[in-house]
């Protein structure tokens, strides 16, 4: 935080001297930023890309916004984040599709002089890395987790119930952490014997799918339920997105077995709209708006030549280092809160009347 000094004359912050901490150089007003995005494998990373363009421009910078293809995914974002660094962009921000293979080039962006801000997604062993920011994934899969279990248990007062789980992409550190954060809720419950994984698939490995994929999902629900659930009644299945449960959903559908409480996340259109309907139970409110906006606040702080504000030093350990992290706060929505949830989104508000 930067000190107040009495009598500083205003206009003058080319002395930043009393910054608390941070690199005190800065960089010029309408420097390049980069933006390093994966496939767009969610509506969130769709809006992601157009947020950062406009609000990049609209505080004075030049934005490069790329994404990632959807099959080269990783030596694309490589090239991309390389040709960043190359042009001289003094923050790159990524959004990675693979935690552990961006080390090298994040190292050549920071010996260049940028900083390296991971946006949603952390990058692992790389003590190159400067910030994280991102919504808090543990809290999305403890509100999964509840979720999942408030739902049974108000269709059917008492247990045990069924369930299947269902982790993200293992490339992507959010999957174990939004699954560990349900495991959280769950694994006691578990334990007791009053939620049964019918299946037997309890482990991350298990009940991951690869590159956040629709067909993965459905394909693994289908074989669930030939495998399980011949007689067995299925009572939920953790789901760690909305595009997974969305695909979970038609699976279930297509064998013409009940509908189970399916949880997601993202506030994606097609799982608004099914909660509004009664089929998916829940979702995530991860406003991207207010991402993009933290993120650019961080942009902008170091433009400033100031510390950007942080308020996590200790749950992000990326193998190399304790990342200085902004989290931001998570929203479960179900049926019922569904209009107070998206009463401010202009997308959404509409598909909740
Ligand atoms: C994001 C989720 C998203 C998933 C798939 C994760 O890293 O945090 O919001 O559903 O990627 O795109």
């Amino acid at each position: 935080a930067m000190l107040a000094l009495a009598g500083c004359g205003s206009g003058r912050d080319g002395d930043s001297g009393s910054s608390g901490g941070g690199d005190a150089k800065g960089f010029a007003a309408n420097s390049l930023i980069g933006v390093a995005l994966p496939a767009k494998t969610s509506e969130n990373w769709v809006l992601a890309g157009d947020l950062f363009s406009n609000g990049l421009k609209e505080a004075g910078f030049q934005a490069d916004v790329q994404y990632a293809g959807a099959s080269t995914t990783v030596a694309d974002q490589q090239a991309q984040i390389t040709a960043m660094t190359t042009k001289g962009a003094k923050v790159i921000v990524i959004g990675a599709t693979d935690a552990a293979q961006l080390a090298t080039q994040v190292a050549a962006a920071h010996a260049a002089g940028a900083k390296v801000i991971a946006y949603d997604r952390l990058i692992t062993n790389t003590p190159d890395l400067d910030y994280y920011v991102a919504f808090d994934n543990f809290k999305v899969g403890q509100l999964q987790g509840q979720a999942l279990l408030d739902g049974m248990k108000a269709k059917k007062p008492n247990g045990p119930y069924n369930i299947e789980l269902f982790s993200g992409s293992p490339d992507d550190n959010n999957a174990g952490v939004f699954f560990n954060g349900a495991m959280d809720v769950l694994k006691p419950e578990i334990d007791k014997g009053n939620v049964v994984v019918a299946s037997g698939q309890k482990d991350v490995k298990q009940t991951a799918i690869q590159g956040w994929k629709a067909e993965g999902a459905q394909a693994r629900m289908d074989q669930l339920l030939t495998s399980t659930y011949g007689s067995k009644e299925l009572d939920g299945v953790l789901s760690p997105n909305d595009t997974l449960a969305r695909a979970i959903l038609t699976s279930v559908k297509g064998a013409g077995k009940p509908i189970p409480v399916v949880t997601g996340q993202d506030s994606e259109v097609e799982s608004v709209k099914s909660i509004v309907k009664g089929e998916q139970y829940m979702t995530i409110n991860k406003d991207t708006r207010n991402l993009v906006k933290e993120t650019i606040n961080m942009v902008k702080a170091l433009q400033a030549g100031n510390a950007p504000q942080v308020n996590d030093t200790k749950s992000y350990n990326n193998g190399s280092k304790v990342v200085d992290t902004f989290l931001l706060p998570p929203v479960a929505v179900t049926k019922a809160n569904v209009v107070e949830a998206y009463a401010n989104d202009p997308k959404l508000a509409p598909l909740t009347k």
